[in-house]
């Protein structure tokens, strides 16, 4: 089924942007026996809205098809780097918002609650909620208290009932996968106290679009959010941007303070400079993303020769790192089995299965002990310097490749 309206503001004045052709979820691995099985996929093409600037797929994916081989796979707890990362950011928005203790926070999208924990210890009453049945009872471990199922109007309703109103509501990499975000928005905004904060982060659209990285794509991600759609679908939700920033993580994500509308406040002054950043890199025109694809597949066809040349001369390439991006990219370029040899990726759980689409088995780092001057592809780019230093002790021959212009290792 195709999306043919706006998610925020429902124009049908859609115009395609990007065609990554077809493609299975990005964060499901297969197992051996789904070998043996054809695979669902579904065009990954980006529409912009005309109208308010929401950048959203196309193709409608059931959010249970999506995280139901989620079960192994991404943790928020998953690496010291992301850990840092979550311990910070409960740091900076106690201080920043000057958070009480006491107050309740609540995380949409709280994975195995590593985040909302952090508030726990800092003296806030917490709730998760998140569809995975498997995650909440992770959580619930550490002494998480989640609500298993989707963020939305009837979540908000129980948990006004139960909980009351919350100071915090978070959402990081969750608000861009929902399906329906503008009721996310409504549904944040519902269980908000009168100067509560909303505060989501997510990849930011404006650093994908300029460094050309096409694989933060993938049906995972619904909405591919900037300030300006930002500021749409919170005023749609009675809220206005009270802070923005941009912050080093995911290869850089917005993050957007929102509180709820009381009078006439505007979206504060960096939003309004945010988009206007935006405007003058063409986010909101078709002609900037013709620009994007052709230089996407100009170095798309590049790095395949060197890849061709390599295999031509019998050597071995390994990608690194079994991320939902790196499927992005390994399907796009069509870098199947027959052209790598392995991904490898520190998570047991990843190992023994295969990358969707392209089929290739993922095994440990220790792989590159095995071969005399194997060449890595380094898929999670946004971690290249830490993975080249771990794998440079297994191997010090390794060569490293990449299609990346700023990473060239
Ligand atoms: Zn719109």
């Amino acid at each position: 089924m195709f999306r043919r309206n706006c998610m925020v503001c429902n124009s049908s004045d859609m115009k395609e942007i990007i065609n990554l052709g077809l493609h299975n979820f990005a964060d499901t691995f297969l197992r051996k026996e789904d070998l043996e099985e054809p695979e669902k996929l579904y065009p990954l093409i980006c529409d912009l809205c005309m109208s308010c600037g929401q950048v959203q797929l196309r193709a409608v994916t059931d959010p249970k098809e999506r995280y139901m081989g989620h079960d192994y796979s991404y943790t928020s707890s998953n690496s010291k780097f992301s850990r840092k990362h979550w311990e910070e950011f409960a740091n900076t928005i106690i201080s920043r918002l000057s958070l009480n203790p006491g107050k309740l926070v609540v995380e949409a999208g709280s994975n195995d609650g590593f985040l909302t924990k952090q508030f726990l210890l800092r003296g806030n009453k917490v709730l998760g909620v998140d569809p995975s049945d498997y995650m909440a009872k992770l959580a619930e471990k550490e002494g998480v208290k989640t609500i298993v199922g989707l963020f939305n109007k009837e979540t908000a309703r129980k948990i006004l009932s139960e909980h009351g109103k919350a100071g915090l509501v978070i959402a990081n990499n969750v608000f861009n996968h929902s399906n329906e975000p503008l009721e996310f928005a409504r549904a944040a905004a519902e269980i908000l106290e009168d100067n509560g904060t909303f505060v989501y982060e997510m990849p930011y659209w404006y650093i994908s679009v300029k460094d050309e990285k096409f694989d933060q794509i993938y049906h995972e991600h619904v909405s591919y959010f900037t300030v300006k759609s930002s500021a749409a679908i919170t005023e749609r939700a009675g809220m206005y941007i009270h802070d923005a920033e941009v912050v080093d993580y995911h290869g850089g994500s917005l993050r957007i303070y929102a509180k709820l509308k009381e009078g006439n406040e505007e979206h504060c002054e960096k939003a309004l400079k945010m988009i206007n950043d935006e405007e003058r890199e063409g986010l909101f025109r078709v002609e900037r993303y013709n620009e994007l694809m052709s230089s996407v597949i100009n170095k798309r066809n590049r790095f395949m020769e060197e890849v061709h040349h390599i295999k031509n001369n019998g050597g071995k390439i390994i990608g690194v790192g079994a991320a939902a991006k790196g499927n992005t990219m390994l399907t796009y370029y069509n870098l199947n089995s027959g052209i790598l040899d392995f991904v490898t990726d520190s998570s047991p759980h990843k190992q023994g299965k295969y990358t969707p689409a392209t089929r290739v088995p993922i095994t440990g780092d220790e792989i590159f002990s095995k071969y005399e001057k194997p060449h890595a592809l380094i898929l999670s780019w946004n971690i290249s310097e830490q993975i080249k230093a771990i794998l440079q002790k297994i191997n010090p021959n390794i060569q490293f490749i990449t299609p990346w212009k700023e990473h060239n290792l």
